[in-house]
C-alpha cells in the first residue's frame, strides 16, 4: 500500500469513528514534535537557558564566567568560561538528548554533586534556537567550533583559534515558537532576570568571577571578582547599603532521627529597609527556590521588627545528598528535602534569635515570653519545653480524658510532643532575662496609677471576673485561627472558639487601666495642634458634617463630663483598647473566599483602601500571572503577621493578664464547640 492510499484509509477510518462516536485513535507523536515540546519545558525563557549554561560552566570547574545578552536573550545569549572544555570526539553527541558526562546509573542521582545530570539542556536549546559551541581542551593547539540544530551537528567541527574553556552561543531563541517569542518580546524584564540570577550565583560562588552585560554595552551590569569574603561579594554585587545592614546567621542539626543539615548565611537587620524580599538560596550549591522557607522567614521579620521591612536573605544549606531529591523539577528549580519542616523550623528559630538580639531595645514591642510563670508561655522557641518531664502530667488519666496538647506549648503542634529537645540557644538567655524582668516590672502593682477612679475601675474588673473563663484563659492551648475572628482553643478535654477581637479589646482596656499614667511619654518634635485635631475628630464623628458649625462642636466638647473622672478614664481606656485590638487586616484574607479579590481585573481600589500605587495597573499588564502577586503577598504577610501575633503575643499576654468579664460567657466571645468525652461516645459507637 502506498503512502497516499494509507492516508486516505486513515482519514476514512477517522471519519467513521467520529460518526460512531468512538474514542479517537492514539498515535505516536513524531520525535521532532516530542523533542520540541520537551525542550520548551526545559527552556521556558531566556533566563532558563542562561542558568543552564552557567551551571554547565560551573560544573566544568571554571573560575571565570562571562555572559553577554542581546535583546533580552532572544537574539543572543553567549556564555564563555575557562573550564575544562569538551573533547573533540564528544562533539557529535554533545547536543543529543540524554547525553551527559555527569551521570551513568540511576543510583548516582543519590549522591550527585554536579548541577547538571539530565543531559537535556544543550539538546533542548538546539530544538528552540541556533547553538554554536567553541571549545578547547587542555594541551590542544587549537579549538573547534560547530553549530547544532535539532540535536545534531550541522557540519563537521571546524578548527579555530580559542582561549581556554568553552563558549556557547544561542541565537534566535524560540525562532520556531511564534507564540512564546511574541509574549517574551513584549516583556521587558528578561534581561533584569538574567542580571539577577548572575548576581545570585556570584555571591555564592565567591571563588569564581562573573560578569554579565548587554551586547552593545561596554560596561558590565554584574561584575564580581574572586574573593574570600562573602560579605565583600555581597557588597560588590548588591551594594554597600545592603552589605552594611547584614548579620551573619547559622544553624545546624545533626540529629539522625530528625534532620541533618548545616546552614550559614547573611540576613538583614532592623535597619534594613526594602519593599521586596530578596532571598538567595543555595541547597547543596544549587540555586533553588523554597517558598515555604521564604515565607517562614518573612513571617519572623514581619512579627519581630516594628518597621514593615522585607528582608534580604542569603542562605546556603548543606545536607546529605541522599536527603535531597534534585529530580522533582525539570529545571531543577525546586528541590524536595527530607525533614523539610523541621529544617525550616530550625532556621526560623535561628533567624528569630538573631533578629531579637540585634534589636533588643525593640524586643518588648512583641513581648513574648515569661517562661518562669506557670501556665504562661511565650514563644516555644525560647522556652524550655519538657512536657514529658512535667510531674503533673505523668499521672494516670482515663483515655477519654487524656489531653495530648499542653498549654505550656502555645503552638500546640504535635511534633513538639513526639520529640523533646533541649533548646540549643545559650545566647537566648540574656534576652529571656530582660524580657522576664520587663514583664515582672509591668505586673508590679506599684506601677498602677494612684487614682481612686482607676482603682475603682480595676476593682470592677476583679469583681466582675468569670472564674471559669479565667481558668480557660490561663491554661488553654492555642490551636489556630478558625476564621478571621475566631481562634480555636483547647482547654482540658474541651474545644472552644474564642473571639480574638473581643478578647484583645478587653485585654488592652485592662492593661491601659493597670498601667494608667505609666506609659512612656512620647515627645513630639512639634507640639500636636490639639484644637485642630479635636475638630477633625468631631467632624469625623458627625453624621452630617455640612451643618456642623463651630458652636455645635464647642457644645459637644462641653458635653464631655470632665468632672466625672472615672467615666472619663474608662472611655479613654476603652478607646485605646479598641485601637490596639487585633482587628482583621484591611486587606481581605487571601486564604479564604476572598482570594478572588486578588484576581486580575478585580478593582484594586476597592480593596486597597486608598493605598497609593499609581503604577500598579501598568505593572500588572507586564506580569503574567492572573493574580496580583504584589498585593497578594502584602495581604498574606499582613494576615500571617496577625496570626503570629495572636499566637505569640496575644495568647501569652492573656494568660498573664486577662481577667475575663462575666459578659464574655454569654455574649459569644467564648463558644464551646466540642468535648472529648462526648466525641469518644460517638466514636465508640462507630
Ligand atoms: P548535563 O549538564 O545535564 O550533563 P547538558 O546538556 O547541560 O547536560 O550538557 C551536556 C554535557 O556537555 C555535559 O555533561 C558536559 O559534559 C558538556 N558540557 C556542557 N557545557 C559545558 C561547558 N561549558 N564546559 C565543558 N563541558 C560542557
Ligand atoms: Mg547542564
Amino acid at each position: 500500500m502506498d503512502d497516499e492510499s494509507a492516508v486516505i484509509i486513515q482519514e476514512e477510518e477517522e471519519a467513521l469513528s467520529l460518526q460512531r462516536k468512538e474514542p479517537p485513535r492514539i498515535h505516536r507523536l513524531e520525535e521532532s514534535v516530542v523533542n520540541r515540546i520537551a525542550a520548551g519545558e526545559v527552556i521556558q525563557r531566556p533566563i532558563s537557558a542562561v542558568k543552564e549554561l552557567v551551571e554547565n560552566s560551573l560544573d566544568a570547574g571554571s573560575t571565570s564566567i562571562s555572559v553577554v545578552v542581546k535583546d533580552g536573550g532572544l537574539k543572543l545569549i553567549q556564555v564563555s568560561d575557562d573550564g575544562h572544555g569538551i573533547r573533540y570526539e564528544d562533539l557529535p553527541i554533545l547536543c543529543e538528548r540524554h547525553t551527559t558526562s555527569k551521570l551513568s546509573a540511576f543510583e548516582d542521582l543519590q549522591t550527585i554533586k554536579s548541577m547538571g545530570f539530565r543531559g537535556e539542556a544543550l539538546a533542548s536549546m538546539t530544538y528552540v534556537g541556533h547553538v554554536t559551541v567553541t571549545t578547547i581542551t587542555e594541551g590542544q593547539l587549537h579549538g573547534y567550533r560547530v553549530s547544532y540544530r535539532d540535536g545534531v551537528m550541522e557540519h563537521q567541527p571546524r578548527p579555530c583559534a580559542a582561549v581556554k574553556g568553552t563558549q556557547i552561543m544561542i541565537e534566535n531563541l524560540f525562532y520556531n515558537m511564534a507564540a512564546r517569542r511574541k509574549t517574551l518580546q513584549n516583556s521587558a524584564d528578561d534581561y533584569s532576570k538574567i542580571v539577577d540570577v548572575i548576581s545570585r550565583f556570584s555571591i555564592h560562588h565567591t571563588k569564581v568571577s562573573f560578569s554579565c552585560r548587554k551586547h552593545s554595552a561596554a560596561r558590565a551590569d554584574v561584575h564580581s571578582v574572586a574573593t574570600c569574603s562573602r560579605l565583600d561579594a555581597i557588597r560588590s554585587v548588591y551594594g554597600v547599603a545592603v552589605a552594611r545592614d547584614l548579620m551573619e546567621v547559622a544553624a545546624s542539626d545533626d540529629d539522625p532521627s530528625g534532620s541533618i543539615f548545616k546552614m550559614d548565611g547573611y540576613i538583614s537587620n532592623s535597619n534594613y529597609s526594602a519593599k521586596k524580599t530578596v532571598m538567595v538560596l543555595f541547597i547543596n550549591d544549587r540555586l533553588v527556590e523554597c517558598s515555604a522557607l521564604k515565607r517562614a522567614i518573612e513571617v519572623v521579620y514581619a512579627a519581630t521588627l516594628p518597621k514593615a521591612s522585607k528582608p534580604f536573605i542569603y542562605m546556603s544549606i548543606v545536607l546529605p545528598p541522599e536527603h535531597v531529591d534534585v529530580n522533582v523539577h525539570p529545571t531543577k528549580k525546586e528541590v524536595s528535602l527530607l525533614n523539610q519542616e523541621s529544617i525550616i523550623e530550625n532556621i526560623q528559630t535561628a533567624v528569630e534569635l538573631m533578629l531579637r538580639n540585634s534589636n533588643t531595645s525593640k524586643t518588648f514591642h512583641t513581648q513574648t515570653v515569661c517562661p518562669s510563670t506557670a501556665g504562661s508561655l511565650g514563644s516555644s522557641r525560647n522556652t524550655q519545653l519538657s512536657p514529658s518531664k512535667d510531674g503533673s502530667r505523668s499521672q494516670k488519666v482515663p483515655v477519654n480524658k487524656l489531653v495530648r496538647t499542653d498549654s505550656l506549648d502555645p503552638s500546640g503542634r504535635l511534633h513538639a510532643y513526639l520529640q523533646v529537645k533541649p533548646p540549643r540557644q545559650p545566647e537566648g538567655k540574656t534576652d529571656l532575662t530582660t524580657v522576664r524582668s520587663a514583664v515582672r516590672q509591668r505586673r508590679n502593682p506599684k506601677e498602677s496609677a494612684d487614682l481612686t477612679s482607676i482603682q475603682e475601675l480595676l476593682n470592677d474588673i476583679d469583681g466582675n471576673c468569670h472564674s471559669g473563663l479565667l481558668e480557660v484563659v490561663r491554661h488553654c492551648t492555642y490551636i489556630g485561627m478558625a476564621d478571621d475572628v475566631f481562634a480555636l482553643l483547647q482547654h482540658n478535654t474541651r474545644l472552644y472558639l474564642a473571639n480574638v477581637v473581643n478578647l484583645s479589646k478587653e485585654l488592652m482596656y485592662q492593661q491601659v487601666l493597670r498601667r494608667f499614667a505609666h506609659f512612656n511619654a512620647i515627645q513630639l518634635s512639634e507640639p500636636a495642634p490639639l484644637p485642630e485635631l479635636l475638630m477633625l475628630a468631631l467632624k469625623e464623628e458627625d453624621l452630617d458634617p455640612e451643618c456642623s458649625e463651630n458652636d455645635d462642636l464647642k457644645e459637644k466638647i462641653a458635653e464631655v463630663d470632665w468632672e466625672d473622672e472615672k467615666n472619663c478614664f474608662q472611655t479613654v481606656s476603652a478607646a485605646l483598647g479598641n485601637f490596639y485590638a487585633m482587628h482583621p487586616p484591611l486587606l481581605p484574607n487571601p486564604s479564604g473566599d476572598s482570594l478572588q479579590c486578588y484576581k486580575k481585573g478585580t478593582k484594586h481600589d476597592d480593596i486597597k483602601n486608598g493605598r497609593n500605587s499609581p503604577n500598579k495597573l501598568e505593572n500588572d499588564a507586564v506580569m503574567k500571572d492572573e493574580y496580583d502577586n504584589e498585593l497578594l503577598s502584602e495581604a498574606e504577610t499582613a494576615w500571617a503577621q496577625r496570626e503570629w501575633t495572636i499566637q505569640h503575643v496575644l495568647f501569652p499576654s492573656m494568660r498573664l493578664f486577662l481577667k475575663p468579664p462575666n459578659s464574655m460567657a454569654t455574649n459569644g466571645t467564648f463558644v464551646q464547640v466540642a468535648s472529648l468525652e462526648k466525641l469518644y461516645k460517638i466514636f465508640e459507637r462507630c
